[in-house]
């Protein structure tokens, strides 16, 4: 059992009126009220550039919780806490009301000065943001002052430095909690434990026994509205910059000596700097782009990402990504990590597959083949593992038939699967930034993708490639099929 400690804090969001406040952190405050975390000292200021009133906005984060309600925490006075103030971030003078209602919470809270900062707002607020909490005065308050910021971090490692640059002039890097909501996701936390917990996994955590690794992180949606923030980004920046990249971290990472965030940062950092450099003609080599065209899915036809609202006619934006990462150490040398991502595909599907190599000969052969050993991690929609061996087919012979151990965290843990945002605004308010990237991290991973988005932007790909619900364009399957391995579905 987590222990419940009461968390004293003024949580001030900017963009409070914006659909992450709304769907995501509206919900996960309450979540963390019903559990005890949040009692009756802690205030929420929402800003944003709407002339609501406090009432208005009670209102709103009353109708965000509505289907989770718990007996015994009353909406209402949940959203109690709740202040809104009509700001216009670029706005200095909006600075100073802001810190007025901020101390007067401060008080009447007993607040001890605590103060989190979140940014649900386009990034490029982000800079002026930070620069005016720091002219202002916010950040000299008695208790600790800490921002969570929201991807994209970037868009390449020298945006990404100069974003950094700006929040480094108010916050160290230690009050910085970059959210990774992935990293947020239980089982993502799990890696540690089923790695470092379990003998039997981590003694076979290498070259020696795994074949490969994947990892496959698929969504059925299209870009939908987010046609004009998508054209910007694509798939590699979007998915394979943060999300895959941490997940490969935190995979191929070495133990640390303790479970603390620097420990574990330091090892994830290491396991970054062992990534192999594809640059160049290798580009080609290694990853695979697509972009999904028309297509029927449950007897619907959807328009392809060329038809999708802000974007291109004959845009070259990618919407899936493959790719062989390789990471050059003494555990993995020799081991590919292939990974996917993409939307319109043919299933919503977050999972890691760790390949185990077969047994040196088969007793059982040769009119008997036998399934590998695979160890599938669930992120989700199920989260769970399962563990795929092979056992004797009950009756006379030897008849070999493969068999699926499982754990699914839904059923006997329970329902409700804490919301990733939930635990992580609980982490940022203990102080903990384990499940937060680093900017050491972030700095590695866009060296890492700047190479390949180099050799992306200087030529066009043939798209579309795909059709709207399949697993992506071919190619992606012969970049397994060539290394004699195929994908696991
Ligand atoms: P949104 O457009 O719904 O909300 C933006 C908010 O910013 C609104 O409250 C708006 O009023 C406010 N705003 C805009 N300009 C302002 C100004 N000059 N002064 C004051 N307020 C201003 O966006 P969103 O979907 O909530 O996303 C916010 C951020 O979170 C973005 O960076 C997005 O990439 C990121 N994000 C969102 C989600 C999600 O589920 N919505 C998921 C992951 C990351």
């Amino acid at each position: 059992m987590t222990e419940v400690k009461e968390q004293v804090a003024l949580i001030t969001i900017f963009g409070g009126t914006g659909d992450l406040a709304n769907r995501k952190l509206y919900p996960s405050l309450y979540h963390l009220f019903t559990k005890g975390f949040l009692k009756e000292n802690f205030a929420v200021i929402g800003t944003a550039r709407r002339p609501w009133t406090n009432d208005f906005f009670r209102e709103k984060v009353v109708e965000s919780l509505k289907g989770i309600e718990k007996e015994g925490f009353d909406p209402e006075e949940f959203a109690s806490h709740f202040y809104y103030q009509s700001h216009d971030v670029t706005n200095r003078e909006s600075y100073v009301e802001l810190k007025d209602l901020s101390d007067e919470l401060d008080k009447k809270y007993e607040l001890q000065g605590n103060r989190l900062f979140y940014l649900a707002m386009a990034p490029n607020f982000f800079g002026t943001i930070a620069s005016r909490l720091k002219s202002e005065g916010f950040v000299d308050n008695a208790g600790f002052s800490r921002l969570i910021i929201e991807k994209p971090f970037g868009r390449d490692l020298a945006s990404a430095q100069e974003l950094n640059e700006s929040l480094r002039q108010a916050f160290d890097e230690n009050e910085i909690y970059r959210i990774d909501h992935y990293l947020g996701k239980e089982m993502i936390q799990n890696i540690s434990v089923i790695r470092f917990a379990n003998s039997i996994i981590e003694s076979l955590w290498n070259n020696r026994y795994i074949d490969n690794v994947q990892v496959t992180l698929s969504e059925t949606l299209g870009v939908e509205d987010r046609g004009r923030y998508y054209e910007e980004s694509g798939a590699l920046r979007d998915m394979v910059q943060n999300h895959i990249l941490q997940i490969v971290s935190l995979l191929a990472m070495e133990p640390p000596i303790k479970l603390t965030t620097q420990e574990i940062r330091h090892e994830k950092v290491r396991a970054l700097r062992s990534l192999r450099v594809i640059e160049g003609d290798d580009v080609y080599k290694y990853f695979v782009r697509g972009q999904y065209g028309p297509g029927t899915v449950d007897g619907k036809e959807l328009l392809g990402y060329r038809q999708a609202e802000n974007v291109d006619s004959d845009s070259n934006t990618e919407t899936f990504v493959a790719a062989k990462l390789m990471i050059d150490n003494f555990r993995w040398s020799g081991v590919p990590f292939y990974i996917r991502t993409g939307k319109r595909l043919a299933k919503k599907t977050t999972q890691i597959a760790i390949q185990f190599k077969n047994v040196p000969m088969n007793l059982f052969g040769p009119d008997q083949s036998l399934g590998g050993n695979v160890l599938v991690i669930h992120i989700q929609p199920d989260e769970g593992i399962t563990l795929h061996m092979n056992v004797k087919e009950p009756g006379q012979g030897m008849l070999t038939m493969p068999v699926n151990l499982n754990y699914a965290h839904s059923s006997p843990d329970g329902m409700n699967t804490p919301e990733a945002y939930e635990k992580l605004i609980q982490d940022c308010l203990n102080g903990d930034a384990t499940y937060f990237s680093h900017w050491d991290e972030v700095s590695l991973s866009w060296n890492f993708i700047d190479k390949v988005a180099a050799v992306w932007s200087n030529s066009k790909e043939h798209f579309p490639n795909y059709t709207s619900g399949t697993m992506g364009p071919k190619e992606a399957d012969k970049l397994v099929s060539q290394d004699g391995f195929e994908w696991f579905e």
